[in-house]
């Protein structure tokens, strides 16, 4: 089973749309949403209802009002605003963990328990099997999560005896990313066409290099800017990334993204055409 990764610089670069299309030209597969933090995914993969399962991460400070005396200290230590007075509680949103309140309590009425941070399932949906999380919001640890998820993701994929394990990662090169990289046999970055496109695409390019992960760049809506396309493939080619194509600007994404449908489901549009000749790509060279 080779597990491919699709990030991106910054949000919002085509990323999810080329993630569905591979899930789709893979099939059967098992695809995991690893953006956590903007879980969308799902939206056009539309898997079956499934039991989810809770996702402790952080612990947060709870006052036990039987014990207070409202002396107030706890509120005065608090740094981060998290202690409401009269009476004496935690807002829950705010609260960082940092049990500084809890060591300062003289009454020993404060204590720090773990916080619902989000769920996870796994369930069938019309290309494999799909794995995707949700994040409650104001939680962190986002990236303990995708580690969860993925695990999760390996186990569907050798049970199910899948050729492919298609991840959706998260946007920038922050602790979700890292907690994806593991076992992956390549990362797909899709970027755009623009200077900042381009620092994104550096950043995350020197990632992959460091944690010695084989790179592959597909540059989405390459027409509306071909120098900067030509720029973005002579860095990949320097960093020594597979070059996987260029998509041009389509409005039938947009339409296809609308219907929850997946790039080339509703039939071939010229994005379509070149998400898929870059999975052709993708896959010859994963397959020497
Ligand atoms: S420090 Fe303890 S006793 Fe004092 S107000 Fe806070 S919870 Fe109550
Ligand atoms: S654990 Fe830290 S952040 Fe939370 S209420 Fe106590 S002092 Fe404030």
């Amino acid at each position: 089973m080779k597990q491919v990764l699709i990030l991106s610089g910054k949000g919002g670069t085509g990323k999810t749309t080329v993630a569905g299309a591979f899930a789709r030209l893979a099939a059967p597969c098992v695809t995991a949403d690893c953006d956590v933090d903007a879980a969308d995914l799902h939206l056009i993969l539309s898997p079956e209802p499934a039991e989810r399962n809770e996702f402790y991460g952080g612990k947060k400070a709870a006052i036990d009002p039987a014990k207070c005396s409202s002396c107030g200290r706890c509120a005065e230590v608090c740094r981060f605003d998290a202690v409401r007075r009269e009476p004496y509680s935690v807002d829950r949103l705010s609260c960082e963990g940092c049990g500084v309140c809890a060591w300062n309590c003289p009454e020993g009425a404060i204590s720090l328990t773990g916080s619902l941070s989000g769920t996870w399932a796994v369930s069938k949906f019309r290309f494999g099997v799909f794995a995707g999380a949700r994040l409650e919001p104001a939680e962190e640890n986002s990236g303990k999560l995708v580690a969860i998820l993925k695990t999760e993701a390996v186990k569907a994929a050798e049970a199910a005896g899948a050729e492919w394990l298609i991840l959706d990662g998260s946007p920038g090169i922050g602790c979700p990313v890292l907690a994806s990289l593991g076992g992956v046999a390549a990362a797909v970055v899709v970027a755009e066409p623009t200077v900042s496109g381009r620092h994104d695409f550096l950043r995350l390019a020197g990632l992959l290099k460091e944690q010695k992960v084989r790179g592959f760049l597909l540059v989405n809506k390459w027409d509306l800017n071909p120098g900067e396309t030509a720029e973005l493939e002579k860095a990949a080619a320097g960093y020594g990334f597979g070059l996987l194509g260029r998509a041009p600007f389509d409005r039938g994404v947009v339409e296809t993204l609308l219907a929850r449908e997946t790039l080339g489901e509703r039939g071939r549009t010229p994005a379509a055409e070149a998400v898929e000749s870059a999975w052709k790509k993708l896959r010859a060279a994963l397959e020497n």
